[in-house]
């Protein structure tokens, strides 16, 4: 038996590549000096799984942006609007490379970013590929062949690591209609061929393919695809060993596909579904010669690896296939984990002991691997002791368990999931209460955190000014905020969100159950990583969180102040969640958290509620048969967190996404009063699929787009609405940004909101005229 890894993390433990990219892009360094922390993380990285004794390392797993874009960038898929880049004679690959997944604004060019989406279902996003009809691919990249060479000169051995082929095209998208980007498989795979040679010449063992896409349902073409590449590169290079990686969740309807591929591995996610082990074993199409790569460690959660359980799914695998068949793995690339628990100096040492991170990971895997053989096992003996005392000290913890929370989930009643009235009924009180105009005008919530705010913030964290001085600066900006709302003339105000660090944490950190890291950053995209929070327990409310600002902020004014909470699918889905109970117990148990924050908002005279769902649609399962029973959940817990109110109080909420086709039912089974999404980049397409579905509560399509500085018009806002108009009907529109406007400047959220105000102005005299 042996251990391998799928990937580990490259963004280092104190976030380097971060920094060190972020220095390039402003000047600051030079690429000499890029690459060279590139290549001591890579270093450092491989070192550590050496030394740790895993058995197949792998390379290529380090990239300086995402691991897509530098596929695309191998195979040379570089859209024409980069080209240019090229030209200017200072410029590098690396600035090619980055200019497609940034944008270039340099040198009189002004070129867009490549579009960037969620891989899978994480929080990870790649930088979708772009296919032309006449799409060609070439080898443009050497920088597989690249690392494999330095990571041998360095006395690594490694196993390079490439999105396989199917999947890659299936990651993309058709930039024209008229084609499938799966037709470019022919194309594309004497490029993948070329690699496997230059491979094969510098002395390559094992390759290892990732195809998560065996996860999802397939199109018969995709079948296809996958049959003919493995079997091109089988005839090609019998001798290579190649593996195929599959996770984040079974195989299920493609198992017998997979198991026909002409491979020597398949990897398996035994974590997001063990059950899978028995299909595989049992599978009279299981070939005598694959191994079995049993991911068994969860390389995207922070829970330690319960031995005893693994050690059960792998001896049911060397029972039926021997052991020189099996391999132990984390269950997916380890980017998805924080690097290392060690730097985590200050974290409750109850908690601290049920974690693991990448570098304890590894150490997992490898000792999973002595526990099976009997001249290694008395070595590690301590360590199992160690873990499986964990593992209990987890299981019974005082820290977690928390009957009053459990019995009141238990307790949640019809009633609780319900409105007292139905939506007209409401709307008629609170029209009645609100008197708001046509076209309400309101925003998402948060306002520009000026490097001020954040300063002040940080300040309070060193101990540099205390809570009241910092509260004093807080209300000083709230205060200005809703001044500046009322002189414009927006309808319904929000506080501004400057007290807050990030919506999830924000409320993470005032809820029981929750614990935070120091250092336990992973990468989110580029640069850009993000510090999850923990949900270890039972997750309990025991004071007010947000109630306090917004009953100051509403003492400011005249006008409804819109109180701003964040929803309990998005807690959960920006977490990293408990893995002893399902998810739907712990998104309940929030959902009851954030309904006692409702009913305290009423209580302090707030009529207006927003409770955002920016995650909702992401935490959709991979394949559609499971959507159903997520939803039901989901849906349910929004639920829970908004129908603890009088019919009078208006609840809102908000998603920062647009395509709510398929999921539309559900998005109004949650009977918010009123939505406020994203729309102005997609302009107003997909109002179609309320105006279909005859949607019937109230809908604020968002009329500008917040992502981008540039500052629109009101005759543009006004064509939005007008289009919006054309489907919905006038009584149900709001009129607002499409998300909050934290990450902008003053300057041109006050230019943009003044237009927008002016936009709602003009609709609400035209509807006038026309009835
Ligand atoms: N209320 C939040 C804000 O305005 C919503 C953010 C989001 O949807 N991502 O910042
Ligand atoms: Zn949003």
């Amino acid at each position: 038996m042996q251990t391998h890894n799928l990937g580990y993390p490259r963004i280092g433990s104190n976030r380097e590549l971060k920094k060190a990219c972020e220095q390039y892009w402003l000047g600051k360094i030079s690429v000499a000096e890029l690459i060279k922390t590139g290549k001591r993380i890579r270093q450092y990285n491989w070192q550590l799984q050496k030394d740790a004794g895993v058995d197949l390392i792998p390379s290529n797993d380090f990239s300086f942006y995402d691991q897509v874009l530098d596929m695309s960038l191998t195979v040379g898929a570089i859209p024409k609007r980069y080209h240019e880049v090229m030209l200017n004679k200072t410029n590098n690959e690396l600035d090619l490379y980055f200019a497609m997944a940034r944008g270039y604004q340099k040198h009189d060019l002004d070129i867009t970013a490549m579009k960037m989406t969620k891989w899978f279902d994480t929080n990870y996003h790649y930088i979708v590929p772009e296919f032309d009809k006449e799409q060609t691919f070439k080898l443009f990249s050497s920088k597989i062949i690249n690392e494999f060479i330095e990571a041998k000169e360095a006395g690594f051995k490694t196993k390079p690591v490439l999105i396989g082929p199917v999947s890659y095209l299936l990651l993309g998208k058709e930039k024209q209609e008229g084609f499938n980007r799966l037709d470019l498989i022919k194309n594309l795979l004497p490029v993948y061929l070329i690699i496997l040679k230059k491979l094969k010449e510098e002395g390559v063992e094992w390759v290892q393919f990732d195809e998560p896409f065996l996860a999802l349902d397939l199109s018969e073409k995709a079948k296809e695809a996958f049959s003919y590449v493995y079997a091109e590169i089988k005839n090609t290079f019998p001798e290579l060993k190649i593996i195929i990686a599959n996770y984040f969740d079974s195989f299920g309807n493609n198992l017998d596909l997979a198991l026909s591929l002409p491979v020597n591995m398949l990897h398996i996610d035994l974590v997001r579904s063990n059950t899978q082990l028995d299909d595989i074993l049992e599978s009279d199409k299981l070939s005598l010669k694959i191994q079995l790569s049993l991911g068994v460690v969860d390389g995207r959660n922070i829970w330690k690896n319960d031995f005893k359980h693994s050690l059960y799914l792998i001896n049911k695998a060397i029972n039926k296939v021997g052991e020189d068949r099996i391999f132990i793995a984390p269950s997916c690339s380890l980017l998805h984990s924080p690097c290392d628990l060690d730097s985590e100096t200050t974290l409750n040492s109850e908690i601290k002991q049920w974690l693991a991170f990448a570098k304890q990971k590894v150490d997992e895997v490898v000792t999973l691997k002595k526990l099976v053989n009997f001249k290694e096992k008395e070595s590690v003996l301590e360590k199992f002791k160690a873990n499986q005392l964990a593992i209990e000290s987890r299981k019974t913890s005082k820290l977690i368990h928390n009957n009053k929370v459990k019995e009141r989930v238990k307790t949640i009643t019809e009633a609780d999931i319900n409105r007292k009235n139905v939506f007209k009924k409401r709307k008629e009180k609170q029209q009645e209460r609100l008197k708001l105009p046509l076209f309400p005008t309101t925003t998402i919530g948060s306002f520009p955190q000026t490097k001020e705010v954040r300063t002040w913030r940080s300040k309070l964290k060193k101990g540099e000014i205390n809570k009241q001085e910092y509260d004093e600066f807080i209300k000083e900006e709230t205060k200005k905020v809703i001044r500046w709302q009322e002189q414009i003339g927006l309808d319904v105000l929000v506080h501004g969100e400057f007290e807050r660090n990030d919506m999830v944490e924000y409320f993470g950190e005032r809820l029981d159950g929750f614990v935070f890291t120091k250092k336990g950053w992973v990468q989110s995209y580029g640069s850009r990583c993000v510090k999850p929070p923990i949900i270890y327990g039972d997750i309990q409310r025991t004071k007010p969180i947000t109630v306090y600002w917004a009953k100051y902020a509403q003492s400011l004014t005249k006008k409804h102040l819109k109180g701003m909470l964040t929803g309990p699918v998005t807690i959960l889905q920006w977490s990293f969640v408990r893995n002893d109970q399902p998810r739907s117990e712990t998104c309940t148990q929030i959902a009851l958290a954030i309904r006692d924050e409702v009913v305290d908002l009423e209580k302090a005279g707030i009529k207006i509620i927003q409770i955002d769902e920016a995650a909702l649609r992401e935490g959709l399962p991979l394949r559609k048969a499971d959507w159903q029973n997520y939803l039901n959940w989901a849906v349910k817990a929004f639920r829970i967190a908004s129908s603890g109110v009088k019919d009078e109080t208006q609840i809102h909420t908000h998603m920062c996404y647009s395509e709510f086709n398929d999921i539309i039912q559900n998005i109004a089974n949650m009977d918010a009063d009123v939505i406020t999404i994203e729309c102005s980049r997609s302009q107003m397409e997909l109002l179609d699929a309320f105006a279909e579905f005859n949607y019937p509560n109230e809908i604020g399509p968002g009329v500008y787009d917040i992502h981008s500085p540039r500052v629109p018009s009101k005759t543009e806002m006004l064509a939005l609405l007008e289009k919006a108009q054309a489907v919905i009907s006038t009584d149900q529109l709001w009129v607002n940004p499409d998300c909050g406007l934290k990450t902008r400047h003053w300057e041109e959220t006050k230019k943009a909101l003044i237009e927008m105000v002016n936009a709602a102005i003009i609709s609400r005299e035209e509807a006038l005229i026309v009835s």
